[in-house]
């Protein structure tokens, strides 16, 4: 494991970078704990101040950021920008709102006098993310924990340190104090030395099953308060009597949006009977209609995949499940490039000893399945060990929404995209993880719920 940025593109070495010395993770915490004394007595509406600037400052950035983010991991250019502004969006978004969301709150008690819980700060979070949203993953802990008068240390996926160490210089550029926001090119074990340290208070981790147990066994044992936003197969529900342009609209896009690298990108799109082979036809047809080319260039609407290991994976994927009995109902021509490309694919007849039926598809591949009734559509979207998003289309909202309260994740979406926004909180049940981004629930994952009884 070394932090290399490798444009997925064109396989060149871009930039490396040597671990941190255990003098750096030393340093970097000792500073994170003097930003959390400082914290304690400083006025809220002062951090919220500074996080405006860094949304500013982000913004000043943007193209920048875009242009790193892309040649790091390959993303499509204005899908960086978009993650450049959803960041600027967050930030803006509690340096507003939290002096409110951090409000006490009282409580009506038998007890004699008055009962309140107050929100405090609890030390350093130790913050591991992964590559597929360099800069949202990091926004997503950190405008929160700041306002909250927490400090972070970042250790950010190997192959988009670029980006992490550009997205933490220029928080710091933007004037909020040395040792709030630590980037540190750790390895596995330093993480743990982090994590086992007095001053850490707080674990949250982005990313994958494997990656989420290791250091959950290492927040466990340290007895520290863990986030944990890992993987998803989420369904798209498309019930009889749904919008089929909407659909249609928003079905490929969803699957092959970031190239299909998106924990809460649709994966199974469990469609009735009746409108089956109208949804399958548009969704070759759209999937037919990408182009692949450079992802620097505004024109390519189909990116490479993050590394040529992840491509190989998905292909190993891919082979297995056709071995296994699915049927390949469409797969995209040959491109001609020796970037990471991946020609998107859809599956249907996958049966439930297919290893397709349970394994997360990290990339542009789709499975379809074709259901008779709402009770099948719902059982099929349950029969799955993770439990993140999902989308459901319906003719009627409000029938929709009851079905999706069926749906055994943490997040469903009707008739519309799953957009990931500040006030809404983010995460799943099941394999997908435990424990909320963002919103009031995210913001209060890491605070002392202090109870306050004043007789
Ligand atoms: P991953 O391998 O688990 O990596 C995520 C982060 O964890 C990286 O920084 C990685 O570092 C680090 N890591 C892995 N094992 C570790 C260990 N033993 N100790 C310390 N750090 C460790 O995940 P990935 O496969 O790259 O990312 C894709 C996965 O993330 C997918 O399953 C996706 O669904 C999920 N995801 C979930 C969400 C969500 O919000 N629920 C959002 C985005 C992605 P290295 O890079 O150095 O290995």
């Amino acid at each position: 494991m070394t932090y290399q940025t490798v444009n997925p593109y064109t396989n060149e070495v871009v930039t490396e970078y040597p671990f941190a010395a255990d003098s750096e993770l030393q340093d970097a915490l000792a500073l994170g704990a003097q930003r959390y004394e400082e914290f304690k007595t400083q006025p809220i509406a002062e951090r919220g101040a500074l996080l405006h600037k860094v949304a500013a400052a982000l913004r000043e950035h943007a193209d920048e950021l875009a242009e790193i983010c892309t040649v790091d991991m390959g993303k499509l250019v204005g899908e960086s920008a978009g993650e450049v502004e959803l960041c600027a969006i967050i930030a803006d978004w509690f340096a507003d709102h939290s002096e409110e969301l951090l409000k006490s709150d009282s409580i009506e008690t038998i007890a004699t006098g008055e009962a309140e819980v107050r929100h405090h700060a609890v030390g350093v979070v130790m913050m591991v993310e992964p590559w597929n949203f360099p800069y949202y993953q990091i926004m997503r802990v950190f405008a929160p924990n700041y306002m909250v008068g927490n400090a972070m240390i970042l250790k950010h996926a190997a192959n988009t340190p670029t980006a992490a160490k550009r997205f933490c210089e220029i928080v710091e550029e933007a004037g909020v104090p040395k040792g709030t926001l630590t980037n540190l090119f750790l390895t596995y074990d330093q993480v743990t030395d982090a994590i086992a340290d007095p001053r850490v208070q707080g674990v949250a981790l982005t990313g994958s099953e494997r990656g989420g147990k290791s250091v959950a066994e290492a927040a466990g044992k340290y007895l520290k308060k863990n986030t944990m936003e890992l993987g998803g197969m989420d369904p798209f529900v498309v019930l009889g009597d749904a919008n089929m342009e909407d659909v249609t609209n928003l079905a490929w896009r969803v699957r092959l949006y970031n190239c299909g690298q998106v924990c809460t990108s649709s994966k199974r799109f469990i469609v009735m009977d009746n409108v089956y082979d109208e949804f399958l036809d548009a969704l070759k047809k759209n999937f037919a209609a990408v182009k692949p080319g450079d992802p620097l260039d505004p024109a390519t609407t189909l990116a490479p995949m993050n590394t040529k290991r992840a491509k190989e994976k998905l292909q190993s994927q891919l082979d297995d499940a056709i071995a296994a009995g699915a049927k390949l109902a469409y797969q995209y021509p040959e491109i001609d490039s020796d970037g990471q490309f991946f020609r998107p694919a859809i599956l249907t007849d996958i049966d439930t000893s297919n290893p397709a039926y349970k394994s997360e598809m990290f990339g542009p591949v789709a499975a379809v399945y074709r259901v008779h009734s709402e009770e099948e559509a719902v059982a099929l979207a349950n029969d799955n060990p993770y439990g993140l998003g999902g989308i459901l289309f319906a003719g009627d909202p409000d029938r929709g929404s009851e079905v999706a309260s069926r749906i055994e994740t943490g997040m469903v979406y009707v008739n519309n995209f799953m957009a990931s926004l500040p006030e809404l909180p983010f995460g799943g049940v099941k394999l997908s993880g435990y424990g909320r981004e963002m919103s009031r629930i995210g913001q209060l994952a890491f605070v002392n719920e202090q109870l306050i009884v004043k007789a």
